[in-house]
């Protein structure tokens, strides 16, 4: 099993020349879930014999690939989708092939190094100190959690232990994404639910207003203010300029989730829609987003990486040679401690092609997804609901129910057309278009239009 034979040699050369095939393929297959029946029927798989690798990747190909959507076809545009370079997948093998461990400095510092670099750079985007760092996490769900833990520490550390600040708050709003109530769930933490605007924006008067509302006991348990670069459903950026004066003039921790928008951040002409990420404590973009970078990957970023050490770092007499010297080790910035160093793939590629082509890539999807708004405007069976700001599209079939919106949209997949799902706005059902893939041109965004008629 683990040594290298002639077996596992034909084996390199199936999985490489499949791995290199799947690649290649202009677009792949969008392909389809089967039902959990269908896929056990195909199998089993395992048994006490093994049935051999070159079988093993048959049923992969023929079975398993074909019942799991190919998230990079450029008519994928439900949720956020996933369109990595060529480079940085091909480096996701190299870094599966090379066996790199990403939690110590010890064990893994070529490869923290260049991870480092890359979370540097984007803290230069968002303008935060040259002493900003921080770690490549699974996803945003475990970015938002580790920051928020992060900002709780520094809450009870400022009270000097004082034993009644135990159940902490937070104060977002119903555009943050999902994760910000699972995190305070995971923390025990209530959310104070601060207003929006009509497009879902969040100002400062609105995170003000709630804090002034608040009883003394309960203003004091709130110990992070969250705002969206980049709301999910919406694409919409917060003022985050004004809700992090709010939270700075409280003394209170300014985390920005951009698990999606962030990386708009490279663009000098969206500057402004981002004014104010730089007095963040702490920051999130996710590269498996809108960064080109394979699943999965979350850049983390503090503000003040000591405050994250002090949260995250675990104790234990057989990690205390990891500590000996001061050197920068990612497990102890996040809520982990074995980690891939999942950031290498991003790495690669930017080194590979330079931060120019990323920049010309993003802006590549948000001209396609104005475009997009255009030919929505112009179509007389479509409205648009929202001038997009940046590459999330929102816009009503007219006429329709959501069992329409539900049956078209499974039509569409069934098909292999395209992957579109209906999402809600203001109680309604509308669809929703994500581009960020910059194979997805305006002909993709045609086609889907015409299938609405
Ligand atoms: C996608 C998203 C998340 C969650 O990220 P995962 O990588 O799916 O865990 C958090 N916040 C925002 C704004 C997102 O768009």
């Amino acid at each position: 099993m683990h040594t290298h034979d002639a077996e596992t040699a034909a084996l390199t050369d199936a999985v490489i020349n499949y791995s290199i095939d799947r690649m290649l393929m202009d677009p792949p297959p969008l392909d389809h879930p089967r039902t959990p029946e269908e896929l056990a029927d195909a199998g089993p798989t395992i048994s006490a014999g093994g049935m051999g690798g070159q079988r093993a990747l048959r049923f992969f190909m023929d079975v398993l690939a074909p019942a799991s959507l190919s998230v990079d076809h450029p008519r994928y545009l439900a949720f956020v989708p996933c369109a990595p370079t060529e480079a940085a997948v091909l480096f996701d093998l190299v870094v599966g092939a090379s066996c790199l461990y990403g939690g110590s400095w010890l064990e893994g510092s070529g490869a923290v190094a260049a991870e480092n670099e890359t979370l540097h750079w984007i803290a230069g985007l968002a303008g935060l100190p040259e002493s900003a760092g921080g770690v490549f996490v699974s996803g945003g769900t475990a970015g938002n959690l580790s920051a928020l833990m992060a900002a709780r520490w520094r809450w009870r550390h400022q009270a000097g232990g004082r034993f009644d600040r135990t159940r902490g708050a937070l104060v977002a709003s119903h555009s943050a994404h999902s994760s910000i109530s699972q995190a305070a769930g995971a923390l025990d933490a209530d959310v104070f639910w601060a207003d929006v605007d009509a497009a879902g924006r969040l100002h400062g008067s609105a995170v003000q207003e709630v804090l002034d509302m608040l009883p003394p006991d309960d203003r004091e348990r709130v110990f992070a203010v969250v705002a969206t670069a980049g709301s999910t459903n919406a694409g919409i950026v917060d003022d985050l300029e004004g809700v992090g004066r709010v939270a700075d003039a409280h003394g209170i921790w300014f985390h920005v989730d951009g698990a999606y928008g962030g990386a708009a951040l490279l663009l000098p002409e969206l500057k402004d829609l981002f004014t104010g990420v730089e007095r963040a404590d702490s920051f999130i973009v996710d590269p498996h987003k809108w960064l080109f970078a394979p699943f999965d990957s979350c850049a983390l970023i503090y503000r003040d990486p000591r405050i994250a050490r002090a949260t995250h770092t675990q104790q234990a007499s057989y990690l205390d040679v990891l500590h000996e010297q001061n050197e920068w080790n990612p497990s102890d910035y996040a809520y982990h401690l074995t980690r891939r160093p999942r950031g290498l793939p991003l790495w690669f590629s930017v080194a590979t092609h330079g931060t120019d082509a990323y920049r010309d890539a993003v802006r590549t999807t948000i001209e396609v997804a104005h475009e997009a708004a255009s030919l929505i405007r112009n179509a007389p069976h479509l409205q648009l609901v929202l001038d997009p700001e940046l590459s999330v599209v929102v816009f009503r079939r007219r006429g329709w129910s959501p069992a329409e919106y539900r049956a078209w949209s499974q039509h569409e997949l069934d098909a292999g057309e395209a992957f579109v799902v209906p999402t809600t706005w203001h109680g309604e059902t509308v669809l929703r278009l994500c581009i960020v893939n910059p194979l997805t041109t305006l002909d993709d965004i045609a086609v889907i239009i015409d299938s609405l008629a």
